[in-house]
């Protein structure tokens, strides 16, 4: 009977659950079970390393414990060790990375979704595309580190501007202080504005009326907070991508490395948007 999990302080608002428990349902996985479990930052390490024994083939790692899930993690891939996070720990065994990846060996291998979670979101590849960045906590080094990848020309802006500048110094693409917003092919909002029901005209170096029509524009935060922006977006001809779909995106790529086997991705956004 193997176990899954996501890991988080808090977890209860996650939608984690519902959406892997509903695909590994669909897939036949009946014997599978997907499960929130909360833990604070001092308990971590020590609930980790009990994991395995407890039957968990995985688990997901949000906030605000991605760092020390990479730390614990005995084989990062690529992504998770220069992103500097990791949202998908395997316990023992399972292949990691889109080549195969390394192995685990019995160790706990680690792997950061959210970039691939992106990349998978766009309806294209963002070769050669003009990107902003809007923050730079732990979804913009994912953001900036899968489009920079890509070889997008990456944009970063932040209202702490030093953090956009160290984080570019690391990860790639140019810190900017006043955006043009109508010249980008591709516009990432990766800040927590719409979480608590900012303005992100007030809060956001962007106009509601300055989208134009081909933009792309995702927003990473879910459900009502990214309604503001992507309304806008929208409304000005842009296509539009908010947050559940990135979780979505992210979650299946997960359920692949722990499963082997294909996700049911319109399964998983019913049971996201539930
Ligand atoms: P984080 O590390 O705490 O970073 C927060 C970012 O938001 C910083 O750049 C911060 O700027 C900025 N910010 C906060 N309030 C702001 C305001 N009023 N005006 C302008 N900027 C503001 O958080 P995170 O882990 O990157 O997560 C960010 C968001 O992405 C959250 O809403 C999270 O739920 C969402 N997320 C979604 C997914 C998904 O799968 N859809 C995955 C990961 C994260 P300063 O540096 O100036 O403080």
């Amino acid at each position: 009977m193997p176990r899954l999990a996501v890991i988080g302080f808090p977890v209860a608002h996650s939608r984690s659950p519902a959406m892997q428990s509903a695909a590994l349902a669909a897939l036949g996985l009946d014997d599978w079970s997907y499960e929130a479990i909360e833990v604070a930052p001092a308990d971590f390490a020590a609930r980790v390393g009990e994991m395995a024994a407890a039957g968990f083939a995985g688990a997901n790692v949000t906030i605000p414990h991605k760092e020390a899930a990479l730390a614990l993690a005995g084989v990062p891939s690529d992504a998770a060790r220069e992103i500097g996070a990791a949202n998908t720990l395997v316990f023992g065994g399972a292949e990691i990375g889109p080549d195969g990846g390394p192995d685990a060996e019995g160790g706990i291998a680690a792997e950061n979704t959210d970039a691939g979670g992106l990349l998978a979101a766009l309806p294209s590849t963002p070769l050669d595309a003009r990107a902003l960045v809007l923050g730079a906590g732990g979804a913009a080094r994912a953001a900036i580190w899968a489009l920079v990848g890509e070889g997008a020309r990456v944009d970063v802006w932040n209202r702490t501007a030093a953090r956009a500048e160290a984080l570019c110094a690391d990860l790639g693409g140019k810190a900017v202080a006043a955006p043009a917003q109508a010249e980008y092919d591709l516009i990432v909002n990766t800040t927590s504005v719409g979480l608590g029901g900012e303005d992100p005209f007030e809060e956001l170096p962007l106009d509601a009326a300055g989208f134009v029509p081909g933009q792309l524009v995702v927003d990473m935060v879910y459900g009502e907070g990214s309604a503001a922006l992507l309304g806008a977006a929208g409304a000005a001809g842009a296509t539009v991508i908010d947050g559940l779909e990135i979780l979505v995106q992210q979650g299946a790529l997960s359920l692949r490395i722990w499963t082997g086997l294909e996700p049911p991705l319109d399964v998983m956004r019913t049971a996201a948007r539930g």
